[in-house]
């Protein structure tokens, strides 16, 4: 940090005020003006460096602090009077006993002066290993004269973060700027949007930043231009990928889709860095940050890494490995991390369902997200080959039928003697469940809509039920967390009755009305949440971001479809909201997407066309798509009720025929 000022060294005396009106944040830069220092700090990146430019007033008391943190860092400064390099240990867990996070920050002039501290106490010298080393550096400066500092970060080792430090070359700070907002160009230019206004450009495009924010690399490149990491898992440094900080509880639903359609290279990278974490720990992450986390529940690397192989994203040399970890996690369970593997997998394994009564929470949801993830690695046993696997898994996949009450007809949780949980409450958070209640959790069979159909007795049944979770009023029962959570407050706020766009569990739910030839309300309902729920402005979310789950859920609906089931082909139809939309694929074909009567009032569709000729479905296949196709929807103001709700007559058939 910028400072002026001999004493403005720990974080107390060196804090500043500053303003949003003096602030500019962007993807590939950000400055701000520090009020108490009279300083403008700058920043711009490269993927493990970065450039920094500070702007000085007049003073012999300008300096930079660099504060390595407490519970253990080192400094030095170098003997070229330049250059100060370190690490810091400071973690929240989920790292090994090695962990360090090293760094280089190197001045494009000689320091004049210096003092290392060891928290607020003074140390002679020229570096330390401390409990909290930070050093203040000093320089003379007249007004407005800039100093400019390159820096970079190393998991691996301080001569792997001189390495990084290579990536800005000898560029200046306006060519970093320019290389790293023409690669941002790059990212987000993948999908290119129009007929729409100027705040949904900004809503669309801000949601496709923040769907390719996480999960991050934690690779680095060393200098035979190797790939290698640190092991959040076993803290050696090895050969191949890793990415980390993502949570599949939330990814899987629709971010993980997203990488495959539209940054498939990366999401290889991704998988070969999970391969990698199998074999590092012996299980694939459920909540990686950056090694296991204990975080929500389920199973759902399994539909993550299914995904993938079925869309033809996994390198060919990792899927063995991936389908044997995939198998491996159902049978067990981290001994230190309940969320990694599956925790109740002998009950669901013997009983089929993790029974409500034997102390393991959240056990409707676990039970659910097994089966569909069950589902998803039956796919991938069938790819392969692997009849027997296949069989026993999609027979596993039907164990959401173990939860449904037919009397109340949603999901409830059950005990260990088959009788269901009493009492029970369809508003009761948590519990059962896991950050919602059985109306959001009830929708959780990904991969048998039509199978959830019958139980509920047929279209009709099961179409009054998606309708009463937007009629039944906004009550809650907080009890399980004996306070209310801020998810239950962002369903209260959306005036849509139970429906909690905020969170994840429910989010696919409105896309479930095309199964049981309805597909008009899905229409409806997309748009209202991405008319209500969503906005370009600081508060234009409606709950969790969560990795960037939130932000896919915008990119896909606006595009029009929406991956309701991960594993398989189907993209499911909703409502476009452009009046075109074209996806440049990696593989150089295009999809393009057209609506041109689009508008507000036109959010139903009437007719689609796909490549020219009639299209009946009310989805779209993924490879189809990734052909390259020419999709357009005719668009009309009112509901096509002229069908009737009866699979033979609905407007849009999901029938595979
Ligand atoms: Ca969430």
């Amino acid at each position: 940090m910028p400072v002026r000022g001999r004493d403005k060294v720990d974080e107390e005396s060196r804090q500043s005020w500053f303003s949003h009106q003096s602030e500019e944040a962007r993807p590939y830069y950000y400055s701000v003006y520090l009020a108490d220092h009279d300083i403008k700090a700058e920043i711009a990146p490269t993927e493990r460096a970065a450039i920094m430019r500070f702007t000085f007033p007049e003073s012999d008391e300008s300096g930079v602090v660099i504060d390595a943190f407490d519970r253990g860092s080192y400094i030095r400064v170098m003997h070229d009077k330049r250059t100060v390099v370190g690490y810091t240990t400071r973690n929240s867990g989920g790292v090994p006993d090695n962990f360090k996070n090293w760094f280089i920050v190197r001045f494009d002039r000689k320091i004049r002066d210096f003092q290392i501290y060891d928290g607020t106490k003074p140390v002679e010298g020229e570096q330390l290993v401390g409990e909290h080393a930070l050093v203040r550096v000093g320089f003379v400066t007249h007004r407005g004269e800039q100093v400019m500092a390159r820096v970079a970060s190393s998991f691996i080792s301080e001569e792997q973060a001189v390495q990084n430090l290579g990536e800005l070359g000898k560029d200046d700070f306006e060519t970093v700027k320019a290389k790293a907002q023409a690669r941002w160009d790059e990212v987000l230019g993948r999908i290119e949007v129009e007929g729409g206004t100027t705040d949904q450009y900004r809503t669309f495009y801000s949601c496709l930043y923040r769907s390719t924010l996480f999960p991050r690399k934690f690779y680095e490149i060393d200098k035979n231009g190797n790939i290698l990491h640190y092991s959040p898992y076993n803290g050696e440094v090895l050969p191949g990928y890793m990415y980390t900080d993502t949570g599949f509880w939330d990814t899987f639903r629709s971010l993980f889709p997203l990488l495959n359609l539209v940054y498939p290279s990366v999401n290889a990278e991704i998988q070969a860095g999970l391969a990698n974490a199998y074999r590092e720990s012996g299980f694939l992450p459920e909540w990686a940050s950056p090694g296991h986390r204990g975080c929500m529940v389920g199973n759902n690397s399994a539909s993550v890494v299914s995904d993938a192989i079925l869309k033809g994203v996994t390198p060919e040399e990792d899927i063995a490995t991936l389908y044997e970890a995939m198998l491996a996690g159902r049978r067990k369970v981290h001994p230190t991390v309940s969320s990694t593997g599956r925790w109740g997998y002998e009950y669901y394994n013997t009983l089929g369902y993790v029974p409500y009564d034997v102390n393991i929470p959240e056990n409707a949801a676990r039970t659910l997200e097994y089966a569909y993830d069950d589902w998803c690695i039956a796919q991938v046993a069938k790819k392969l080959g692997k009849t027997n696997d296949a069989a026993m898994l999609e027979k596993a996949s039907q164990n959401y039928k173990n939860l449904f009450d037919p009397e109340t007809r949603l999901m409830r949780g059950r005990n260990a003697d088959g009788t269901f949980q009493t009492p029970f409450s369809p508003y009761k958070w948590g519990d059962a469940f896991t950050e919602g209640n059985a109306w959001h959790y009830t929708w959780s069979v990904f991969h048998d809509v039509e199978g959830l159909i019958d139980l509920m007795g047929g279209h009709k049944g099961f179409t009054r039920m998606l309708d009463s979770v937007f009629v039944v009023p906004p009550v809650y029962d907080d009890s399980y967390y004996g306070f209310r959570i801020h998810e239950i407050t962002e369903m209260q706020v959306a005036d849509m009755g139970n429906y909690a766009h905020g969170n994840q569990p429910a989010q696919h739910m409105i896309y479930l009305y095309n199964y049981a030839g309805a597909p008009w309300k899905a229409q409806y309902w997309a748009r209202e949440v991405m008319d209500r729920l969503y906005s370009a402005c600081p508060d234009g979310y409606c709950g969790d971001e969560d990795n960037g789950q939130t932000s896919a859920w915008y990119v896909f609906s606006a595009l029009g479809f929406y991956p309701v089931c991960p594993a398989s082909d189907e993209y499911v139809v909703g409502s476009p909201l452009f009046r075109k939309a074209v996806v440049n694929l990696e593989n150089g074909n295009k999809i393009v997407l057209e609506a041109p009567d689009n508008s507000p009032e036109n959010r139903y569709i009437g007719a689609v066309q796909f490549d020219g000729k009639s299209y009946t479905y009310n989805f779209l296949r993924h490879s189809d798509l990734v052909k390259g196709a020419g999709v357009r929807f005719s668009m009309r103001p009112d509901p096509d009720y002229t069908r009737g709700t009866e699979p033979g007559d609905a407007p849009y058939s999901f029938s595979r025929e």
